[in-house]
Parts: structure tokens; sequence; C-alpha cells
């Protein structure tokens, strides 16, 4: 198998930041590669599992440095046709909100193999970290991925009519707009007092969780970090339960 070209492109979750949450195929497949293309948000300890392997870097962080996505495809497509082994790396899971479509429809009409690798989405990530079922029971039987965001030349978002469907909503890419995401639930019948956790940095050692209300959301200041925010039910209890956690660790 030491053929050179035309390789494999594997579309490979990163997960959602902690570098252990990535998956044991994963880890193989980066130690084997010849080439890795990984968005901003990679860890450099996922990286550096890549020892064999060229690095480069194709950002996509909202509001920063971003590589068009036709480039990105281009650039997928050289690398199939020169090495065996090529990886790209995206955050969290590749068939969420990863634009991943693009890549395997472009790379399939070249005539090249594409292989999909899951990782854990950051909506799952946030979950772990606030101890919260997304479907707990007799509260939540639903739940959403939702994201306000429309990429150019797409159809118009129908975040809302989907947030308003479920019990659970996990919004991405939504932090900086928490004022407008708030306003329109409440615009559609959503009451202010809706439960509402923000999830920054989730599996990292920067992690930050605010607890509010779609009201409070309004007025809540955008995080830094990438953020997911969470709404439903199922954070009522939350704060209080955030409260007796951070009491318990201060005893111990
Ligand atoms: N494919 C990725 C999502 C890409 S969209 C996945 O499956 O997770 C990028 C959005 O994901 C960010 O705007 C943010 O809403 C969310 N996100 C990514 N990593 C996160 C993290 N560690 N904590 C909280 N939200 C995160």
């Amino acid at each position: 198998m030491k053929t050179r070209g035309p390789g494999t492109v594997y579309l490979v979750g990163a997960g959602p930041g902690a570098p252990d949450l990535l998956t044991v195929r994963a880890a193989r497949l980066l130690g084997e590669a010849d080439i890795v293309f990984h968005d901003a948000l990679v860890p450099k300890e996922t990286l550096a599992l890549a020892s064999n392997a060229k690095l480069v870097a194709v950002g996509k962080r909202s509001g920063r440095f971003s590589t068009a996505q036709q480039f990105i495809n281009k650039q997928l497509l050289d690398a199939a046709r020169r090495y065996r082994s090529v990886v790209r790396l995206k955050g969290g899971d590749p068939m969420l909100f990863g634009r991943a479509h693009e890549e395997i429809e472009f790379l399939a009409a070249k005539g090249i193999a594409v292989t999909i690798v899951p990782g854990v989405t950051a909506a799952l990530a946030a979950s772990a970290e606030l101890g919260i079922s997304l479907t707990r029971r007799g509260e939540a039987r639903s739940v959403t991925f939702v994201t306000p965001r429309v990429g150019a030349g797409t159809s118009k978002s129908s975040w809302l009519q989907a947030a308003l469907a479920a019990d659970t909503v996990a919004i991405y890419m939504g932090a900086g707009q928490g004022s407008a995401i708030a306003q329109a639930l409440i615009a559609a019948g959503k009451p202010g007092t809706t439960p509402v956790a923000v999830v920054e940095n989730a599996s990292l050692p920067e992690m930050s969780v605010s607890f509010t209300n779609l009201d409070g959301l309004r007025v809540l200041a955008a995080p830094a970090g990438p953020a997911l925010i969470l709404i439903g039910e199922v954070y009522r209890e939350a704060a209080a339960a955030l409260g007796l956690r951070r009491s318990a660790s201060h005893a111990a």
C-alpha cells in the first residue's frame, strides 16, 4: 500500500477541543497521514499525532482568517493526486455544520475516494460539562441542532421554526448574536423566562458556563471563544446545581 496517489481523503472529526476526545480511529489515521489540512481550532496535541505529515492550516474561524471553501477543495484534490493518505481535520463532527458536503461532493465528482470519521460534536461536549441530558426524561423528548448563520447563496434559515418546535435547542455559531436570537424567540412567543445555558470552550480548561434565561440572553456579553447556546426546560434547575457542585469541590 505504498503507492502514491490517487489517495483517499479522510474527513475526520477532531472533537470539541480536548485532545483526548479524539476517536481512536482518528488518532490512527493521523499517524498514517501524509498531509493534514486542519481548522484553526484543532489543538496542537492532536496535530502532533500526525508525526509524518505535512500540516496545512485552512482556518475557518468566524470573523477571523478564513480560506475560501473552493480553495480548500482544490488543495484537497491536489493532495489526493499526490499523496496516499490525506486527512481533512474538522472541529467537532464533520457532518454537523462542518461544510463536509461541499468537500465530499467536489472530491467525489473528481473520482477521489472520501471516508468520513465522526467526532464528538460541541453540543455533546457542552452537555457533558453541564451534566445535564439534552433529553432529560420527562422534560425533553426532542432536541434540535440549529444555526442562525446563513452562508452566501443558500436558502433562508428556518432555525426559528426548528427552535420553537423542539424541547431542547442547541444553537451553533450564534453566540455573537445572543441578543437577536433571544428577541426572535420571544417575539415568536417563547417566554422570556425560558432557561438558557451558554457554554464556552466546552471540554477545554478555559471552559465557562453562564446560566440565564431568554430575557438575560438579550443583554449577555458575547463570549470570546467558541460557544454554544443551549435553550430548554432541562436547564431550569441548573443554576442551583452548578452552585452545589462548586461548593462541593471547594469543600473537598
Ligand atoms: N462541526 C462542529 C461545529 C462547527 S460550527 C461540531 O460538530 O462541533 C462552530 C461552532 O461550534 C461554534 O460557533 C460554536 O457554536 C460551536 N463550538 C465548537 N467548539 C466548541 C466548544 N469547544 N465549546 C462550545 N461551542 C463550540
